[in-house]
């Protein structure tokens, strides 16, 4: 199926009394800037270009909430324009979130009010890096796994649909009593296989200096090694980093109680702030500010590896745009490669 933008335009408008419908804007201060913002008719929006500055996680891994009792809303959410770097994150919060003996009960409830629509990117920005990781710039159906309700594909003014998932079908279904659909010709496939392989191209070219298909039992075979004192030396131990990843969850559980009422509220913490994992009487399992910075490396590539079979990093490169001491994450790896 194909469907126009301003179609697409006139279903999000359509829903709004049952869905809150999040899509990336502009920002005012940065042209290049995409931010998730409540939709509004009356305002331009960009389902594809990349990613937009926060993850998608801010959507439902909020910096702080009440989990007991779960403060999360129960209204329905569309979230359109996800990028595949944020799909992927997804999947590792997922893991760490809703399976085995811990589920975050926000979390559980924000995942199952919400509808994915992805859309494939048609840019890149000079820090994305998901082909270094194996991962493409637009969502492709991996040993079975659909991460999207829909995806979208831009083929000049219009979209190809790809349904994903009975939430996506559900939607398909709100969407074909709005709008007119049309179906996908031969000549909308190739546009897309021309658009996907131009993006793929750009990605790679961002990325030339650095090595795919990399070895990560490196950052833990080297972890006594000095480059780590090197390579965190202009570290500030911001916390950036991880609190705009994807795929961070590291939390702290606090009691607070009134009056009225006691609960435990739930905050992001970060494995790079001074005084992390530190215990009664100053105990700290990483001493130095080398373990410190090396942690988040080990987190990503190998402990999130062995945990869920994932990878904790899907590429998206914000860490690097984020960081004050301009520390590229692609280096530091590169770099230990060749200890
Ligand atoms: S990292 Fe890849 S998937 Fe993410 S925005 Fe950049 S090009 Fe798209
Ligand atoms: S480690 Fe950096 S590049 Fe990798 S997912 Fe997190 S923010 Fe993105
Ligand atoms: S953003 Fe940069 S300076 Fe801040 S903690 Fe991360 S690596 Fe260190």
């Amino acid at each position: 199926m194909v469907v126009s933008k301003s179609d697409l335009i006139k279903f999000f408008n359509s829903i709004q009394s049952e869905y809150e419908v999040y899509v990336p804007h502009k920002t005012e201060r940065e042209v290049d800037d995409l931010v998730f913002k409540k939709f509004d008719p009356e305002k331009d929006f960009v389902l594809d270009k990349y990613r937009t500055v926060d993850p998608v996680r801010a959507l439902f891994y909020m910096p702080s909430e009440t989990v007991l009792p779960p403060s999360a809303k129960s209204k329905k959410r569309i979230i359109a324009g996800v990028k595949n770097c944020d799909l992927m994150g997804l999947a590792v919060l997922d893991d760490a979130l809703l399976k085995d003996n811990f589920v975050e009960p926000n979390y559980k409830i924000w995942r199952e009010n919400s509808y994915i629509i992805s859309c494939d990117c048609t840019g890149a920005l000079p820090t994305c890096h998901c082909i270094l990781l194996d991962n493409n710039p637009y969502p492709v159906e991996k040993e079975g796994e659909v991460l999207y309700d829909i995806n979208l594909s831009p083929v000049d003014d219009k979209y190809i649909i790809t349904i994903g998932s009975k939430k996506g079908e559900e939607l398909a279904e709100k969407l074909k009593e709005v709008c007119t659909l049309s179906s996908v010709t031969d000549n909308d496939k190739e546009i897309r296989e021309a658009n996907r392989a131009e993006v793929l191209k750009k990605v790679r070219d961002i990325n030339a200096d650095f090595t795919p298909d990399r070895n990560y039992d490196v950052i833990t075979e080297n972890k006594e090694a000095a480059t780590w004192k090197e390579l965190c030396n202009e570290c500030v131990q911001c916390g950036a980093c991880t609190n705009i990843c994807p795929t961070c969850y590291c939390l702290i559980l606090n009691d607070e109680s009134t009056n009225e009422e006691f609960k435990k509220v739930r905050s992001w913490d970060s494995c790079q702030l001074v005084g992390y994992a530190e215990v009664a009487g100053g105990g700290t399992p990483r001493e130095h500010k080398w373990e410190t910075f090396r942690n988040r490396y080990q987190c990503k590539h190998n402990f999130m590896k062995f945990n869920f079979d994932k990878l904790g990093c899907t590429g998206c490169g914000r860490c690097i745009s984020a960081c004050p001491a301009e520390i590229d994450l692609r280096e530091v790896i590169q770099s230990l490669q060749e200890v």
